[in-house]
């Protein structure tokens, strides 16, 4: 079996899979997965784990909501605003790679982006530290983690106004205080499950707030309300991400899979750092857990390098166009085997080189 490396979607644990495809042929009593109605008993009881789930691995405090939804996290950049963001009103926002002046970017159709900091004259290779959010924002909006640039934001700023933030690449791989946020989104095709999932979880008292009239798909209260039944949900990413919050609880829940993702992260930068052939790409400070971005010292060992990886069994290794050289995303799912593994080639392969 290769090793997957993928930044998304990506690895999910076999037995997932393999509960997954038994549920497509006979989930219940012969019927698919796929045929039986969102509204039946068996499905709602689906619906309602996931949530619980969700709830409880992320110890989500009473007040808030959790909304299975779809469209991405990339409509949660459109919903966002047109959820929070009084007419006239601006929100504070952190530039910190390409998803998040992506969020940016929606903005202006509903209100005015305010900018706080940006790296992305430095092509995004570090975190903007020192910012101020005016206290009249309606909301910070932050990326926890830049899944092209690898890097990660682990400390909240310290703000008083709401705080808005996309999980997508680092949801569910630490232990975080959701009491701190007033509403978090990720797409779920990292670390909750399949693709055609996206992830809300709001406070409730923030909502209905803007006087804007709000499309019924785009208003977060008719998915509240509608319990994430206001229309046909995606029923089997829903399933399969409930499988894979069971393997996740089963695990011993986020703070026992944080430590196995501290563990990987720092065994594969410990050797990025030794090995004479390969450098890290981002600030020291703010590498993430979860994608791992090196370049080759000599840019002409690359080609090398990726097929060589290729004929050992990695897949998903190429970085992303705007960082070059390689991303190794090392989602939950990741054994530690496969980062060993991955250690062990760029070691045969400075002996190969050096
Ligand atoms: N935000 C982040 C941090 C991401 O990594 C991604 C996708 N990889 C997105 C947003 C966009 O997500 P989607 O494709 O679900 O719209």
């Amino acid at each position: 079996m290769r090793h997957n490396f993928g930044a998304g979607p990506c690895i999910l644990p076999q037995e997932v899979f393999k509960q997954a495809s038994s549920a497509v042929l006979d989930f219940k009593d012969g019927l698919s997965i796929l045929e039986i109605s969102h509204r039946s008993p068996e499905f709602e009881a689906v619906v309602e784990e996931t949530v619980r789930l969700v709830k409880e691995l992320l110890n989500v405090p009473s007040g808030y909501s959790v909304l299975l939804l779809q469209g991405g996290a990339s409509l949660q950049f459109s919903m966002v605003p047109m959820n929070l963001l009084p007419e006239g009103k601006s929100a504070a926002y952190l530039d910190s790679g390409v998803w998040a002046s992506k969020a940016i970017k929606e903005v202006k159709y509903f209100g005015k982006a305010n900018v706080v900091a940006s790296s992305k004259d430095s092509n995004y290779t570090f975190i903007p530290k020192d910012f101020e959010i005016p206290a009249d924002s309606a909301y910070f909006h932050y990326t926890s983690n830049n899944t092209i640039y690898g890097t990660e934001l682990f400390d909240l700023p310290a703000t008083k106004v709401p705080v808005v933030c996309d999980m997508s690449s680092d949801i569910m791989s630490r232990v975080i205080d959701v009491s701190k946020y007033d509403l978090i989104y990720a797409g779920a095709q990292k670390n909750i499950g399949p693709a055609g999932l996206t992830v809300v979880i709001v406070k409730d008292e923030i909502l209905g707030k803007t006087d804007r009239a709000i499309p019924s798909m785009l208003d977060y209260k008719s998915h509240v309300d509608g319990g994430s039944m206001y229309n046909t949900p995606p029923v089997f990413s829903i399933y399969t991400a409930m499988l894979n919050l069971r393997w996740l609880k089963s695990k011993g829940g986020i703070a026992e899979i944080e430590k196995e993702n501290i563990a990987k992260a720092k065994a594969l930068y410990t050797e990025i750092d030794r090995n004479s052939l390969f450098k890290g790409t981002c600030a020291v400070e703010d590498r993430s857990r979860m994608n791992i971005c090196f370049v080759m010292e000599d840019p002409e060992l690359e080609k090398p390098f990726a097929k060589y990886a290729d004929e050992n069994g990695f897949e998903g290794l190429k970085g992303h166009r705007s960082v070059g050289g390689f991303r190794a995303s090392m989602y939950n799912a990741l054994p530690i085997t496969s980062v060993h593994a991955l250690i062990d080639l760029m070691q045969s392969f400075e002996e190969k080189y050096k």
